[in-house]
């Protein structure tokens, strides 16, 4: 296995960003990970800098453009892809939008000693992975049937969308042997301290 030097060798002369440090978050959805972003931000002593996505979805009511999404019209995030201003971006198949992290985000966090906190869905990772192998990926999940007793519990979804969330969410954990690290959400306060420990160690990796 190349050592985390060598891969930078290996991949910076092609990719700017291979030098970058950032960490990126992905999992199913009601895996927690919104929850744990802002947690690992006030908590892990590296300095984690959320990276705002772009979208091209409509803004929610509570949503502030600039703070929670770049909000961009079909046309301009398809200008921005072709002038190569995305490090990641994809079509998220349930809403037929497209997101994707501008790697002004990046080097925003960079450029003020900070780490850019990625929370992209599991396309937008392997992107990343191909490109910046250094990169901190973690896929968070849910314990196993966890995330279908919720849905069933809560009970406003029809037993269709329950399905079809299911196989999304089965396709998504599917991804997650391509993390460097799982993390199980099963008590919020030991997975969020779990991550800041692998982000910590990370860091050290990074500076031998
Ligand atoms: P929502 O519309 O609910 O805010 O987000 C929907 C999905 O888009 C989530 O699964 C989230 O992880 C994903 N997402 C948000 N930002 C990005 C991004 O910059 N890149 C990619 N690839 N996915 C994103």
């Amino acid at each position: 296995m190349q050592s985390l030097r060598e891969l930078r060798q290996v991949s910076s002369a092609e990719n700017e960003f291979a030098q970058m440090r950032f960490v990126v978050l992905s999992g199913p959805s009601g895996s927690g990970k919104t929850t744990i972003v802002p947690l690992l931000i006030q908590t892990c002593p590296v300095r984690l800098i959320k990276s705002v996505s772009a979208t091209t979805r409509a803004p929610r009511p509570h949503e502030v453009p600039g703070e929670d999404y770049h909000f961009l019209s079909r046309e301009e995030f398809a200008r921005r892809r072709a002038a190569g201003q995305f490090l990641e971006c994809a079509e998220v198949h349930s809403s037929g939008n497209w997101y994707g992290t501008l790697k002004s985000e990046v080097t925003r966090a960079r450029d003020v000693g900070g780490c850019a906190l990625l929370e992209i869905d599991v396309q937008g990772a392997r992107q990343v992975i191909e490109q910046c192998p250094q990169a901190l990926t973690i896929f968070v999940r849910t314990p196993e049937g966890e995330y279908e007793r919720r849905l069933r519990a809560r009970g406003t979804e029809s037993e269709k969308v329950i399905q079809s969330r299911l196989e999304t969410a089965r396709r998504e954990l599917a991804q997650a042997p391509a993390y460097r690290y799982q993390v199980v959400n099963d008590d919020l306060g030991r997975a969020v301290a779990e991550m800041s420990q692998l982000i910590q160690q990370w860091e050290r990796e990074c500076d031998d």
